[in-house]
């Protein structure tokens, strides 16, 4: 039976990377009608920030990505908060201990850190030093009691097996291979305060809670052989591991990270900006695994029904703006329309752009045509507010327009353009979009003006931005009146 857990630290909130993590996990329990598990992972206890826990749910919950157990919704392998389930890694620690597995150690942090130093001097990698080398059973008896009798701290490390190497096949890396000699010396197992490590913890979880892959992050792998040994030392069956590329961001080429000041790190932001849920896995999912075939835009159904561990890739992920940016415009575009129109109303009733109780079905039907125009070519819906004021608000008083703009308005040509144009507008007939196109292309024609010394001072003057879709669309539903009055301003 397939169970795969999503074991966060509440240290921090759901961002980019442990989003993939539970993305990946997920989708491999519902292909393969397995279960998916979320265990807490609290035991840096100094670390735990107060909302860590119920971000994660919240998150989570928003992109869909449901469980069958957690400390939420306890299954038969409880507690699912390690620090719940001390007393059970104590069983086991006793047990190690009574078995000569394992053993106390009083090196202090001063030891520690004069032997690292010494160490490195040497130019050897730093590791642990054996502190009862050559002693008998007595007289480590003993050199423990006086240990215990100065009253220094003791932690319980893992004697390892050094001439032993550790090797599995991981679902992404294929075949790894580790010396026992690169894990640093006998590793520490519980800590001073009785916590355990993460190395001990994670394998008597997921050996009880009955985990049969794990698909982890790439900074895992020198973990493993730790974990291994411990697997070995109880002589239980490991999981399948599976470690899964690092993320770098496209810009940097470096390892993504949460301070990048180009990349939005927490899922609760695209939350709030107005990003699709489904489009948000739909870009995470393409970092680090592709679909067979050309076709990068799917349904989370459809991700569940194609998802296949062989085709996670084996060189890093990049993420890119552009495709995050292109992902999501994608899906703006695919939802339904009714169900966009109602996100976007949202945005402006927000923005304070709109009042819900002012809206007659004439008001509501000009609202539709106005989003209508702007909505392809947004990525996520709050993107809506800055592109359509122009069209909600009378900006000739107080226009603030970029210095880009305004020295287009400074040009010589330009007052003598707009003179033109206001008096082709003034004329028209009809005030509908191709009519104003016409115009423009009169004024063309006439002067001679053309590209974006015609386009600019027109768009500019007239919807006081120097982009956006169809500048006859954009004018017609602002109307004329507004349309003169904003040009007329630049005379
Ligand atoms: N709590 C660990 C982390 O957040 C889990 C690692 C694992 O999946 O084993 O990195």
């Amino acid at each position: 039976k397939v169970r795969v857990r999503y074991a966060p630290s509440p240290t921090g909130y759901l961002h980019i990377g442990n989003t993939r993590t539970a993305l990946f996990n997920w989708l491999f329990a519902r292909h393969y009608n397995g279960e998916f598990i979320i265990r807490i992972e609290d035991t840096d206890t100094s670390r735990n920030v107060a909302d860590g826990e119920e971000s994660q749910f919240d998150n989570l919950a928003w992109l869909g990505l449901d469980w069958d157990e957690s400390p939420r919704n306890p299954g038969k392998y409880g507690p699912y908060r390690q620090s719940e389930r001390l007393d059970i890694y104590k069983k086991y620690i006793d047990e190690l201990l009574a078995r000569g597995l394992a053993y106390k150690s009083y090196k202090t942090s001063e030891e520690l850190e004069a032997e690292r130093e010494a160490q490195i001097a040497a130019k050897q990698a730093p590791h642990y030093v054996y502190e009862y080398a050559g002693m008998s059973d007595e007289e480590i008896t003993a050199a423990q009691a006086a240990a215990e009798a100065k009253g220094l701290p003791a932690v319980v490390r893992f004697r390892v097996p050094v001439e032993k190497t550790y090797v599995w096949d991981d679902l992404v890396k294929g075949h790894v291979s580790i010396g026992a000699e690169q894990v640093g010396g006998d590793w520490v197992i519980q800590k001073a305060d009785g916590m355990p490590t993460y190395n001990f913890a994670v394998v008597i979880d997921d050996h009880l809670m009955e985990i049969s892959h794990v698909l982890r992050g790439d900074e895992h792998v020198s973990n493993t052989p730790k974990q291994l040994m411990i697997y070995d030392a109880f002589d239980w069956e490991a999981p399948v591991y599976g470690h899964m590329t690092l993320i770098l961001n496209a810009e940097t080429g470096k390892k993504l990270s949460k301070r990048d000041n180009n990349v939005i790190a927490f899922i609760s932001q695209y939350r709030e900006m107005g990003y699709l849920p489904e489009a948000m896995l739909n870009f995470i999912v393409l970092l680090g695994w592709s679909p067979v075939g050309e076709a990068e835009i799917f349904t989370t159904k459809q991700l569940v029904k194609m998802f296949d561990p062989d085709r996670l890739s084996k060189s890093p992920a990049k993420f890119d703006n552009k495709k995050l940016a292109w992902v999501n415009n994608q899906w703006i575009k695919k939802i339904d329309s009714a169900v966009l129109f109602d996100k976007l109303l949202h945005e402006l009733i927000t923005a304070g752009y709109i009042q819900a109780e002012d809206l007659t079905a004439e008001k509501l039907q000009w609202v539709r045509q106005v989003l209508s125009l702007h909505q392809d070519g947004i990525s996520y819906t709050s993107q809506i507010v800055p592109l359509v004021k122009p069209v909600f608000f009378d900006l000739t008083a107080k226009a603030d327009l970029s210095e880009e703009s305004l020295a287009w308005l400074a040009k010589d040509y330009v007052p003598e353009l707009l003179t033109n144009w206001v008096a082709k507008l003034e004329a028209l007939p009809i005030f509908d979009s191709a009519a104003i196109v016409e115009t423009i292309r009169a004024v063309q024609n006439e002067m001679g003006i053309k590209g974006r010394d015609l386009w600019m001072p027109i768009r500019i003057t007239s919807s006081r931005v120097n982009e956006g879709p169809n500048l006859g669309d954009v004018l017609e539903l602002l109307g004329r009146e507004a349309t003169i009055k904003n040009i007329k301003e630049f005379l």
